[in-house]
C-alpha cells in the first residue's frame, strides 16, 4: 500500500511535526529517527512500546509502521496483572523504550531496544499490505479485561482520511492534546492524525486548562480531549477570560472516548460562544461518527456516520430500525474499512462481535434524530436499565443530575428490584459534601426534567467516581461496591 505518512518524505523537512513539552522534532528529524529505527526492526515480530515519554513513543510507533511491524502500546500505569495479561497475550519480540527509562520487572525477560530520537536513517519504502496489522491496541477495560484489537494499516488510513474530510483537517492544523499515547484517541487521532496530514501536534504532557490556553494562543488550531478535560475547562472558564478567548479562537474543539455531559457542553458554549463537537469511536472500529466541521454541534449527539462508514441501529430481535424517528433505541452496528480484523487470540470473541453479514456489534445503544444525527443512549451492558416495563438510558438521567447545582459528578446504574425488575440507582459526588442535596429533591429534579419513571429510587454518595485513565466511569466497580 502507499505510504501512511507521505509528509515524512514529501513535505518541508524543517516543519515541526511533534512538540512534547520542551522537546520537538521536525519532519526531517522524525524521518531520520523513525527511519533509523525501522531499519533495526525490519523482520521483527510484534514489538511492545513502553509509552512513557511521548516523543520516543511517537518515534517508536512511526518507526514500527515504516518497518511494517505491528506495535503494541503499553500503558505504564497498568497494574502487574494487566501488564502480565497483555504481554502473554501479545507475545512481543522486544520492547521499545526511551533511553534511561526504568522498566518494571515484569518486562525483564524481554529484549529491550532504546529509541534514539536523534538518530539519522533513511525512510524505507513501506512494503506492508493494506490488511497487515499496524497496531494491536488494548481496549480501555471499561466493561471487562482489556482485549487486544488488531488494527490493519487500511483502518488507520481510512479513519484518518475520513476525519480529514469531516473536520477539514489539513497540514496547516496544529493540534493540542494531553492524552496518553496507548489508546486510539491519543495515539491514532492525536499523533498519527497530524502526521498523516503533514501538520503538527503539541502535547501538553499533563493536561491543564492553562496549558490549553497557552497553546491555542500560540497558534494551535484544534483541541482533542476526553469529557473529564472539558469538564475541567468548563469549571475553569468563569475565572479565566484568557482561556475563554483562546477557545473562542480555536478552529475545532473535539471531544470523544465517552459522552460529553450536556451541562459541560452548554457551559463552554455560554462562556466562549463555541460548541464542542463530539465524535464516537471504539478501539475496534476507530472512528464511526462525528459532527462535521461545518455541521451543527448539538449537545448530546455524536453527529453522522463518517465517509465510508455504514451504520445501522438494530433491535434486540435482530431487525433493523428503519427511518430516523428520534425515539427507537437500537444497538449501533457498523461496517467499513475502519474496522479491526479481530481480537488477538480470541477467535470466539471475534466471531461473537460480528453478525453473519459482517456488521460489527458495538454494544452501544442509540437513537437517530430525524436528520440522521446519532444520539448515544449508553452501553447495552451497563447503561440500559429495564425498570417497570421501560427501557431507560442511564445517560439522560446522568445529564439531568449534573444540571443540579448540588451535584458535581453523577453515574446511574440499575440494580435488581423485586417489584420493578431493576431500580434506578444514582451515584453522586456532591458539590458540597457538607451540604449534599436531599435524595427526594434529586429524584424530583429528574422526574420534572425527564419523566416520573426515570427518577432515581436510591441515591448513593461517593467522594469521587471510579474512573480509568481516559476518565471513563468504571460502572463495573460501582456495581461491585
Ligand atoms: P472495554 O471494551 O474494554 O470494556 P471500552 O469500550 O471503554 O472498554 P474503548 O474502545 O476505549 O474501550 O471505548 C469505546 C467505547 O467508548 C464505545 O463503545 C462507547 O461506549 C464509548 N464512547 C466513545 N466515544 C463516545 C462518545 N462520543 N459518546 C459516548 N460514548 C462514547
Ligand atoms: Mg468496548
Amino acid at each position: 500500500m502507499s505510504s501512511l505518512f507521505p509528509a515524512l518524505t514529501d513535505g518541508p523537512g524543517d516543519r515541526v511535526a511533534l512538540r512534547f513539552g520542551e522537546r520537538s522534532l521536525t519532519y526531517g528529524g522524525l524521518a531520520g529517527a523513525a527511519g533509523a529505527l525501522a531499519a533495526r526492526l525490519r523482520g521483527a515480530g510484534r514489538v511492545a512500546v513502553w509509552a512513557t515519554t511521548e516523543l520516543e513513543t511517537a518515534v517508536a510507533v512511526t518507526g514500527s509502521l515504516l518497518a511494517g511491524v505491528a506495535a503494541v502500546p503499553l500503558n505504564p500505569r497498568s497494574g502487574e496483572k494487566e501488564l502480565a495479561h497483555i504481554l502473554s497475550d501479545s507475545a512481543p519480540a522486544l520492547v521499545l523504550a526511551a533511553p534511561g527509562t526504568q522498566l518494571p520487572p515484569i518486562l525483564d525477560g524481554l529484549e529491550r531496544l532504546d529509541v534514539d530520537a536523534s538518530a539519522v536513517g533513511a525512510v524505507p519504502e513501506e512494503r506492508a499490505a493494506d490488511g497487515d496489522p499496524a497496531l494491536v491496541v488494548y481496549t480501555s477495560g471499561t466493561t471487562g479485561p482489556p482485549k487486544g484489537a488488531v488494527l490493519p494499516r487500511r483502518a488507520l488510513a481510512a479513519t484518518l482520511d475520513a476525519l480529514a474530510v469531516a473536520w477539514r483537517w489539513t497540514g496547516d492544523d496544529v493540534l493540542v492534546h494531553g492524552l496518553p499515547l496507548f489508546h486510539v484517541h491519543g495515539l491514532v487521532l492525536g499523533v498519527l492524525g497530524p502526521l498523516r496530514r503533514g501538520g503538527s501536534v503539541r502535547h501538553l504532557g499533563r493536561f491543564s486548562p492553562r496549558g490549553v490556553a497557552r497553546e491555542l494562543n500560540a497558534g494551535a488550531t484544534m483541541l482533542f480531549g476526553v469529557p473529564t478535560m472539558y469538564h475541567r475547562i468548563a469549571e475553569a472558564l468563569p475565572g479565566d477570560p484568557e482561556l475563554a478567548g483562546a477557545l473562542a479562537g480555536a478552529r475545532l474543539l473535539v471531544s470523544g472516548s465517552a459522552a460529553l455531559p450536556v451541562h459541560d457542553h452548554e457551559r463552554i458554549r455560554a462562556a466562549t460562544g463555541r460548541r464542542v463537537i463530539e465524535r464516537y469511536g471504539m478501539t475496534e472500529t476507530l472512528m464511526n461518527t462525528s459532527v462535521r466541521a461545518d455541521g451543527e454541534a448539538r449537545a448530546g449527539t455524536v453527529g453522522v456516520p463518517l465517509p465510508g462508514v455504514e451504520l445501522r441501529l438494530v433491535e434486540e430481535d435482530g431487525t433493523e430500525i428503519a427511518g430516523y424517528d428520534g425515539e427507537s433505541v437500537g444497538e449501533i452496528q457498523v461496517r467499513g474499512p475502519n474496522l479491526f480484523t479481530g481480537y488477538l487470540n480470541r477467535p470466539d470473541a471475534t466471531a461473537a462481535a460480528f453478525t453473519r453479514d459482517g456488521w460489527f456489534r458495538t454494544g452501544d445503544m442509540a437513537v437517530r434524530e430525524p436528520d440522521g444525527y446519532v444520539r448515544i443512549v449508553g452501553r447495552k451492558a451497563t447503561d440500559l436499565i429495564k425498570s417497570g416495563g421501560y427501557k431507560i438510558g442511564a445517560g439522560e438521567i446522568e445529564n439531568a443530575l449534573l444540571e443540579h447545582p448540588g451535584v458535581r459528578e453523577a453515574a446511574v446504574t440499575g440494580e435488581p428490584d423485586a417489584d420493578l425488575g431493576e431500580r434506578i440507582v444514582a451515584w453522586i459526588v456532591p458539590a458540597d459534601p457538607q451540604a449534599p442535596p436531599a435524595d427526594a429533591e434529586l429524584a424530583d429534579h429528574v422526574a420534572r426534567r425527564l419523566a416520573p419513571h426515570k427518577r432515581p429510587r436510591v441515591v448513593r454518595h461517593l467522594d469521587a467516581l471510579p474512573r480509568n485513565d481516559m476518565g471513563k466511569i468504571m460502572k463495573r466497580a460501582l456495581a461491585d461496591g
